[in-house]
């Protein structure tokens, strides 16, 4: 008895605790949130993993719904070129007055097992103030938003300056594969993704202590690219060591590879970054971000900043090793030593460039280098005039005070196959989350509810500003 009063008494703090922000109750769900929730619930209990998942179910299940909301079947296309891979292409035809702009998300999610979770991943969980489960963000956030969205739209008669183009896609997750569903648009249903410009995954904002501070719109990301090295020998008794042990001799240049520092390469977008980033610290840190952003920082403030992660990143290209494999016996002189080094190239850095100053660097005439995975060039898009107004328009609206700063991601999205063909690709969500949540492609992957209608609702008012 008095266990179930405590648990009880628990469960109703943690339930107003969620809400603490807003000091009140949660309003009730409008209409169309209702839908919306209907609709993201559906497709993050639909499993779409690479190993047991299916995606075409998932583009069928958005199919449905587009339908029921006045879409006719003519407007919608599924292609499946690889079994369980489909992708969903849809169009809302505008007047022709302007050109047609793209909405982008992916279908697919990264593994989850059911032992490794609290909760079973394929079952949206609700409570605490989140929504929880794999793909809860990322993507089927932006997905179930696009497709709400659209439909919401339609019902309203909405008529588009623009034709508005939805792609729901394969196999993001899996990078560089034929089966990726932007990249097989691409190279085989070019004409469909035609779009002025297009809206993705990779922006979204950033709370602090529960606050949103700082918006973020992804414009660029680095290239990738993987070498693989190895120094052979001939071996022998390891009674007798020689000097041409290639462990030593891989192991010389990788230490020479970590001690190495990328020149400093500055674009309009890691400019603007800088600049803006600076107004939210303060001291040392605020003073070295605006000499960067100026463009003619010391060495000493380069230095500083280099030691946070994320803004060494961003300020160069890097090159690092990750994986490492010699000798085939503790009493043999090793015949090989392999190791194995990740690049990610700036987007307006010369791969080519890197690949010299990486041969430099490493040296030794016995290291063989092969890229296994040759980068694919994606220039920045460019901070358009009328796309930053409407972005930072609605943030004023909806955030007042909050300012939109303009990212380029040191990882990779599928904007890389569409700013390659000249697409301009825009990052950009208005989903926010404190950093320390950042839970995509890990355990308990989570939203939090209000911040997820926000977004929905910042979407649906940039979606229509920009086909108005
Ligand atoms: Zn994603």
């Amino acid at each position: 008895m008095k266990i179930a009063l405590r648990r009880c008494l628990i469960a109703t703090l943690a339930g107003l605790g969620a809400w603490a922000g807003a000091q009140t109750a949660p309003p009730p769900l409008t209409a169309e949130q209702q839908r919306f929730r209907e609709t993201y619930k559906e497709l993050v209990e639909i499993n779409t993993t690479h190993l047991t998942g299916n995606n075409t179910e998932a583009a069928l299940a958005m199919q449905k719904r587009l339908l029921a909301a006045g879409f006719k079947p003519e407007e919608i296309q599924l292609f499946e070129p690889f079994p369980r891979k489909g992708n969903l292409v849809v169009r809302f035809k505008g007047d022709g007055s302007k050109k047609p702009m793209l909405l982008l998300a992916h279908l697919d999610v990264v593994e989850a097992r059911r032992e490794d979770w609290k909760t079973d991943p394929f079952k949206l969980k609700e409570d605490d103030g989140y929504f929880t489960a794999r793909g809860a963000s990322d993507d089927k956030a932006m997905a179930a938003s696009f497709v709400s969205i659209l439909s919401q739209l339609r019902r309203e008669g909405f008529k588009p300056s623009r034709d508005i183009i939805l792609a729901l896609t394969a196999d993001e997750e899996l990078g560089d594969v034929p089966s990726n569903g932007v990249f097989w648009l691409i190279n085989n249903q070019r004409p469909l993704l035609d779009a002025e410009f297009g809206i993705n995954e990779g922006g979204g904002g950033q709370l602090g202590k529960g606050k949103p501070i700082l918006h973020r719109m992804q414009v660029a990301e680095k290239m990738y690219t993987t070498y693989k090295l190895e120094v052979r020998d001939v071996g022998g008794h390891s009674s007798l060591p020689t000097a041409s042990n290639p462990v030593y001799e891989l192991s010389g240049a990788l230490v020479r590879l970590g001690a190495y520092r990328f020149p400093v390469k500055l674009a309009e977008v890691t400019r603007t970054y800088f600049a803006r980033s600076a107004e939210f610290e303060t001291g040392q840190m605020a003073e070295d971000m605006r000499a960067v952003a100026s463009g003619q920082p010391s060495e000493e403030a380069v230095d500083r900043l280099s030691r946070t992660p994320l803004y060494n990143a961003t300020l160069r290209t890097t090159c690092v090793a990750t994986q490492l494999l010699a000798g085939h016996a503790e009493n043999a002189l090793p015949q090989s030593a392999k190791a194995t080094v990740n690049c990610r190239i700036l987007p307006h850095d010369d791969p080519a460039e890197v690949e010299a100053a990486l041969r430099k660097v490493l040296g030794g005439e016995r290291i063989t280098m092969t890229a296994s995975n040759p980068p694919l060039k994606s220039p920045p898009s460019p901070l358009r005039a009328d796309v930053m107004a409407v972005v930072e328009g609605l943030t004023q609206q909806m955030w007042p005070g909050v300012p939109v700063v303009p990212t380029m991601s040191t990882g990779a999205t599928d904007s890389r196959f569409l700013r390659n063909a000249g697409i301009p690709v825009y990052g950009v969500s208005g989903i926010f989350s404190e950093p320390s949540d950042a839970r995509a492609h890990g355990l308990d992957e989570r939203v939090a509810i209000p911040r997820l209608y926000d977004g929905r609702e910042f979407m649906y008012r940039m979606v229509k500003q920009f086909a108005q």
